[in-house]
């Protein structure tokens, strides 16, 4: 049985196999959790964001790629791109779950026992909270019961507390 676990805090300092970048499709860093990912993690999770570029171009929104996560305590950064909220009608539901079913497809792939999200999209990209919240919880439910052998624990890491009272309270249902 993988345990799913909520924490209020900074994805940055959580020890995990790995901790998922809510990127844009560039790979080159942003703002938000994205920036404090790269100021955190230092050069060498750039540098190999820019080969990743080098070698397929941008990353697609819904898809994922991993790195190093550098200086951070953890292994592995995955990088995903959300969509932008644009009303509701531009597939931004299915993007969304596509960037928490493709993160944990890679996280299986390179043996992830621990694996913690941010909240993707609920920033900059102005996806609604509450419907986010229930598609990453969703999203995640659905893939460890369908495809999961390896996965012991997912972290749902929010760094503000309105998206904490919504997971919170989704979770306990
Ligand atoms: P997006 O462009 O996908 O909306 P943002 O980084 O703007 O990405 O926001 C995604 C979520 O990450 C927001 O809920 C924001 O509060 C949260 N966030 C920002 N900084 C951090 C951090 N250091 N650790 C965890 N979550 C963070």
């Amino acid at each position: 049985m993988t345990k799913i676990e909520l924490i209020k805090g900074d994805i940055t300092k959580i020890t995990a196999d790995a901790i998922v970048n809510a990127a844009n499709s560039s790979l080159l860093g942003g703002g938000g959790v994205d920036g404090a990912i790269h100021r955190a993690g230092g050069s060498a999770i750039l540098d190999a964001c820019v080969a990743i570029r080098n070698k397929q171009g941008k990353c697609k929104t819904g898809e994922a790629v991993i790195t190093t996560a550098g200086n951070l305590p953890a292994n592995y950064v995955i990088h995903t791109v959300g969509p932008v909220w644009n009303g509701g009608a531009k597939k931004e539901e299915e993007l969304l779950r596509n960037c928490y079913i493709n993160s944990l497809g890679l996280a299986v792939e390179h043996n992830v026992k621990t694996i913690a999200f941010p909240n993707i999209s609920t920033g900059i990209y102005h996806y609604p909270k509450d419907r986010a919240a229930d598609v990453a919880i969703a999203s995640v439910k659905e893939f460890l019961e369908t495809n999961n052998q390896t996965i012991g624990k997912v972290i749902f890491v929010c760094f503000d507390d309105e998206n904490y009272t919504l997971y919170k309270s989704i979770l306990e249902q």
